[in-house]
């Protein structure tokens, strides 16, 4: 589904914001999430902001349940077109691997999504087809050595959360939103669908 077909849909079948708040959104910006089979399997986390896709690699992936707090470590900018990208990068380019269009969507941030991001604390609602909801970036202060690179990717507490024991989004959805693919199939055709 194109995000195009995505919004349409959602404007007659999603309720835009959480249960019991009332909060002024930023609306229409795009979120991705590429699982991506690098060196290591990690799934990047992509937010437009400013016209960049702002980005967080997050090596455990993210979780619906509150209690699991999942690393995401800032990494470079990419290019919104990016966030259709699904296919093989050669092993000697920048991010060679297998890339699969895990999720995509719209996020709504709450407040001013710049400010936000600038002063570590990023509070939005997802609306992709696998994640939804509540979520919060929450970059660490205080860890010698890390810099400001290491954020912590939260899902917030609501009608969208649960817990890890019961369901597991990563196990239970593993393949492509954009194709259906499995990571060994995108890895076995030459197609390469951007
Ligand atoms: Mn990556």
């Amino acid at each position: 589904m194109s995000l195009k077909e995505y919004r349409a849909k959602r404007s007659f079948d999603r309720t835009p914001e959480p249960e019991g708040e009332s909060i002024h959104y930023h609306p229409g910006c795009l979120f991705v999430i590429q699982k991506h089979a690098a060196r290591r399997l990690h799934y990047d986390f992509r937010l437009e902001i400013g016209g960049v896709l702002k980005s967080w690699a997050v090596p455990k992936g993210p979780s619906l349940d509150p209690s699991e707090k999942r690393l995401a470590v800032l990494v470079e900018d990419h290019p919104v077109e990016y966030g259709s990208f699904e296919g093989t990068i050669p092993h000697d380019e920048y991010g060679g691997g297998i890339v699969m269009l895990w999720d995509r969507g719209e996020w709504l941030s709450e407040g001013n999504p710049q400010e936000g991001y600038e002063r570590g604390r990023l509070t939005f609602a997802l609306y992709g087809a696998k994640l939804r909801g509540g979520w919060t970036l929450l970059r660490m202060v205080g860890k010698a050595g890390a810099g400001d690179k290491n954020w912590l990717l939260i899902k917030r507490s609501d009608h969208e959360a649960r817990s890890h024991q019961e369901f597991d989004i990563l196990a239970a959805m593993p393949l492509s939103v954009k194709t259906g693919r499995s990571l060994e199939q995108i890895a076995g055709e030459k197609d390469n669908s951007s």
